[in-house]
This record gives C-alpha cells, structure tokens and sequence, in this order.
C-alpha cells in the first residue's frame, strides 16, 4: 500500500483554512435557524468527517441522521444519473428542517436524487451543505445554500473525501496526482 505523500499533487485547502470555513459555516447555519431545530442528514461517507466538525459550530439544537447512496454505470470516479439509495434514514423527517450534509458536489446526480426523494416525505425545509463545489463539472442545476469553497475540476481527497476508500482522515484537502497514482498502480505489489 502507498502512502497519501505519494500521490500529492499539492495541498489545495490546507487544515487551517478549512476549520475557519467550516466554523463560519456553523455560525451561518445557527444564524439562519435561531430559534428553531434541525437535523443534518449525512451523506455516507464522504460527509461525515465535514458533519462532525460542523456540527460543533452549531448552537441551535439538533440531531444526525445518515444516508448511503451509490450511482453506477462508469467507473469509481464518475457518477452516473442512476443513484440508487443503500442506506436509508431512520427517522421521519416530516415537518422538519433538514439540512443535507455533502463532501462535494461534482455532476449534481447524487444530490439531485437525494433532494427528490426526501422532498417528497414532506420536511419543513430543505437545503444543501456543501465542503466542495466543482461548479465546472455540473450537469444538473441543484440549489446549494452553504458551500464552504468552489474549486477548479481535479480529483481531490482528504477531509472525509477518499482516493480508493483510503485517507479519508487526512486534515488537510489534497490533489491526486493521476499520473503518479497510475505508475503505483503499474507496479506489481
Ligand atoms: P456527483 O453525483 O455530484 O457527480 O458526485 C458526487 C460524489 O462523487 C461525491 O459525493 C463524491 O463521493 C464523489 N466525488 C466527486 N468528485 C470527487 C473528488 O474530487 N474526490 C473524491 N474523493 N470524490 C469525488
Ligand atoms: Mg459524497
Ligand atoms: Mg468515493
């Protein structure tokens, strides 16, 4: 196995910058709720290391929820229109403020499949927390509310975001560098 340093392109949002953001994110979200509650919905599991130190920013009151979803059809860094969901809530979400919790928001299928599906069991409201926003890349419209930075269409992981469903614990938001990640690949283990 390689490590995380072997395919580093560059850091692209280094750990400081990232918690300043996502504390100031936190602060916005308790602004806009003030006086009411929520539940963030956690898409698996790319969100979830964004969720744990968002909701610390959070003074209005809520509750975690997650949710699994995989699209098919191309390969592992693609998504496809076809999203089908594998882990669903546990919980009735009627009536009630419902913030989406994403890594990164690259085509828009995943979100725009999971909005369909959870406005149609009739929340309060409903909006999206994005980390990452690869505007470039969109291919359909979703409205997005909180977005902690947009940036340029490379494949990027740390911060929850994985590269083969590893270093997803890294503190810091890197680039992989392709070409280096196919010559490891080439070489026999
Ligand atoms: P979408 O359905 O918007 O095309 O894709 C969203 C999902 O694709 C994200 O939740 C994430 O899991 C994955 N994804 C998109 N871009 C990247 C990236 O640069 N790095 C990683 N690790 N995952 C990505
Ligand atoms: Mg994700
Ligand atoms: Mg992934």
């Amino acid at each position: 196995m390689y490590s995380y340093k072997d395919v580093l392109a560059e850091i692209l949002i280094d750990e400081e910058t990232l918690q300043k953001r996502v504390r100031e994110l936190g602060e916005q979200i308790s602004r806009d709720f003030e006086g009411q509650d929520l539940i963030f919905i956690c898409i698996l599991r790319g969100g979830v290391v964004f969720l744990i130190d968002l909701m610390r920013y959070v003074s209005v009151p809520n509750q975690i929820e997650f949710m699994a979803v995989s699209s098919y059809g191309s390969g592992n860094r693609e998504s496809s229109g076809d999203v089908r969901i594998t882990y669903d809530l546990n919980t009735r979400i009627e009536g009630r403020n419902v913030v989406i919790v994403e890594d990164i928001v690259d085509s828009g299928n995943t979100l725009n499949a999971v909005i369909q599906l959870l406005s149609t069991r009739g929340p309060k409201s409903l909006c999206i927390c994005t980390l990452l926003d690869k505007k470039d890349r969109r291919k359909v419209e979703i409205p997005i509310r909180y977005r902690g930075f947009t940036i340029p269409d490379k494949f990027v992981y740390g911060y929850g975001l994985d590269l083969d469903e590893y270093f997803r614990n890294l503190p810091f938001i890197g680039v992989v560098d392709l070409e280096k990640l196919e010559k490891i690949k080439e070489k026999p283990s």
